[in-house]
């Protein structure tokens, strides 16, 4: 029940719900797309030293070391960067900041469960548009959207990522609607759109630093657009939470950025991982989405999704199931380390009687 003193517009507004976050260490967990290997050994140094002795001190503002370092890393000027208290912050940012004129928004049916928490959040008109049959995004579903236009890109939660050129067709045949594309899972194999910001100014590029970068516990996420676009941002920053990085996560950030070589080892175990689970999931009778990000969409023909769910849970493995429309029968597994991708096929098979 909420407040009698709850604005009205608000009563009843579905929030977004997150995967479990279990206290005790138990679980196998599998649900919530994190990464199965700590940080880089050189984030744990940062937080040593001055960081934390100096946090009677309001972090900087501007979060400038972590900008200049973000946009060194990705070959852009820092004036085309914005950073974030996670991804999700920027995506609230840009739907208070541009969805709000009148225009609206539009995403697929089966997507990032927050775009349609924000839109209701901010009293955005939106669209669902359904994915085909097969659970692909088809680009020309959103040629001349009318509406602006978010996308996964890996989409959440199938894994199917689109090419460069389709992101682009997007782009060009929505030159007045501004198009987010929410690059989570980019790093896993997926192409990005960044090279694209250079030449559309309609595109605002989000990542995350809770996928790839093994730092979901430290909020960081960032966009990537032409000036104008990053400015508005940060005047949403500005207007809500000017200190929205705290000392610790803008050391922690500039510390992940200096050990590319790190994540990018760590990348390439999940995708190998990602790989070797696909075949042992068909082999035992499973569908299975092509994934490019750090989880995979399966179904089998003799269970539900919520049976899957309900007795890998038993077997102590947490994955996800989302009771909705058209996905009732996937669940959604991150792709841990070999141990625990050996353990999951293992209860599996015993699952379904096979093992
Ligand atoms: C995890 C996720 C995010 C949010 O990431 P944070 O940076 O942790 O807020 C955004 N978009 C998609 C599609 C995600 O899966």
């Amino acid at each position: 029940m909420s407040s009698r003193f709850l604005d009205g517009r608000l009563r009843g507004l579905p929030p977004y719900v997150p995967g479990e976050q279990p206290k005790d260490g138990r679980f196998v967990k599998l649900n919530t797309n994190e990464m199965p290997f700590p940080p880089s050994p050189r984030v744990l140094e940062a937080l040593g030293g001055d960081t934390v002795s100096r946090l009677n001190r309001y972090p900087d503002p501007e979060a400038g070391d972590f900008v200049e370092a973000l946009a060194r890393h990705y070959g852009v000027d820092p004036k085309n960067v914005l950073a974030g208290n996670g991804s999700d912050e920027i995506l609230s940012f840009a739907f208070l900041a541009f969805f709000g004129g009148g225009k609206g928004a539009v995403f697929p049916d089966i997507t990032y469960g927050f775009y349609p928490v924000y839109a209701r959040l901010y009293g955005v008109p939106y669209k669902q548009i359904p994915l085909a049959e097969d659970f692909a995004l088809r680009p020309e579903d959103y040629y001349g959207a009318g509406a602006h236009v978010v996308i996964a890109n890996p989409n959440a939660p199938t894994g199917m990522a689109l090419g460069l050129e389709e992101i682009e067709g997007i782009l060009q045949a929505n030159r007045d609607n501004l198009v987010i594309v929410d690059e989570a899972y980019v790093d896993f194999g997926a192409e990005s759109a960044l090279p694209l910001v250079k030449r559309y100014d309609n595109l605002l590029v989000v990542q995350t630093f809770s996928k790839s970068r093994a730092l979901a516990g430290a909020r960081l996420g960032f966009a990537v657009a032409q000036e104008e676009i990053i400015k508005d941002l940060n005047q949403m920053r500005c207007s809500t939470n000017p200190y929205n990085l705290d000392r610790m996560s803008l050391a922690v950030g500039v510390a992940a950025l200096e050990d590319a070589a790190y994540y990018e080892a760590c990348c390439r175990t999940i995708a190998q991982s990602r790989e070797w689970t696909t075949g042992e999931l068909r082999r035992l009778g499973f569908s299975v989405l092509e994934s490019k990000a750090n989880f995979l969409f399966a179904a089998h023909p003799a269970m539900s999704g919520e049976e899957l769910y309900a007795r890998l849970r038993q077997e102590g493995i947490l994955v996800r199931h989302f009771a909705q429309p058209r996905i009732g029968d996937y669940i959604r597994i991150t792709v841990g380390d070999a141990g625990q991708m050996e353990a999951l096929i293992a209860a599996l098979a015993r699952i379904l009687g096979e093992g």
